[in-house]
C-alpha cells in the first residue's frame, strides 16, 4: 500500500492477527517521508438483506441496527463492543441463513443480546421494538429496577423515560416493525420475563 502523504511504496513494520484470525493488523512505514499508520485486512461479507412484514426486502444496515441498540442503552452500563458484539451475532445469523433474515427476527437478536447484557437497557428498547400498549407496566418494572439499585449508571437512567424513548420510523430498515394491533395483548410484564428467560437460554 502507498503512502497516504507522498505515495511512495510503504513497507510493514508489523503484521498481527486481530478477531482470533478474522482480521490481520498492518503497522506501516513510508521509507521516502517516515509516515506510519495501520491497515487491517478482514473478509467482505456478503450483502445481507432485511425481509420485512409482507415480504418486502432490504439492504441489512448494521450501523442502523447498532444505532437502534445504542439509544436503548444511552447512561447504561453497556459499551460499543458489547453492542458491536450483538450486531456481529446477528449479521452472522444472517449469513448463516444465506444472506437474509426476517425484520421480527432481527428485533429478538437485540432483545436477546441485550436481555444478556443489561436488564434495563433490554427493558427500554422492548418498549421502543413492541410500541407496547401497557407501556405502564414497562415503566413501574423500570422504577423497580432503579429502586433496588445503588449504582449511579442507575440513577442517571432516570433521567431516560420510557415515553422519551425516540421511535423507529417505519422505514428503518433494521428494526423490525412493530407486531399487529391483535398482538398487542400478548405484551404482559409476564411475557417480557418469559422472553427473557428465552433469552438467558439462548446466551449459554
Ligand atoms: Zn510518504
Amino acid at each position: 500500500m502507498d503512502c497516504p502523504a507522498c505515495h511512495t511504496a510503504t513497507r510493514v513494520l508489523e503484521t498481527r492477527r486481530e478477531d482470533r484470525g478474522a482480521a490481520v493488523r498492518r503497522r506501516r512505514e513510508c521509507p521516502s517521508c517516515g509516515n506510519r499508520f495501520t491497515t487491517f485486512e478482514h473478509r467482505e461479507r456478503p450483502p445481507l438483506f432485511v425481509v420485512k412484514r409482507g415480504g418486502r426486502r432490504e439492504r441489512f444496515d448494521a450501523e442502523k441496527l447498532r444505532d437502534g441498540m445504542l439509544r436503548a442503552t444511552y447512561k447504561r452500563p453497556v459499551t460499543a463492543e458489547q453492542i458491536d458484539a450483538i450486531a456481529e451475532r446477528i449479521e452472522a445469523e444472517a449469513e448463516a441463513a444465506g444472506g437474509e433474515l426476517d425484520a421480527s427476527r432481527i428485533g429478538e437478536l437485540c432483545l436477546a443480546g441485550l436481555g444478556g447484557v443489561d436488564r434495563v437497557s433490554y427493558l427500554q428498547f422492548a418498549a421502543v421494538y413492541r410500541q407496547l400498549a401497557d407501556v405502564e407496566d414497562v415503566q413501574v418494572e423500570l422504577r423497580r429496577l432503579r429502586a433496588s439499585s445503588s449504582s449511579a449508571s442507575a440513577s442517571n437512567g432516570r433521567e431516560r423515560g420510557v415515553a422519551g424513548a425516540p421511535i423507529p420510523s417505519d422505514d428503518d430498515a433494521s428494526i423490525a416493525s412493530p407486531p399487529e394491533r391483535g398482538q398487542r395483548a400478548g405484551n404482559s410484564r409476564k411475557d417480557l420475563a418469559r422472553r427473557e428467560h428465552g433469552a438467558h437460554r439462548q446466551r449459554r
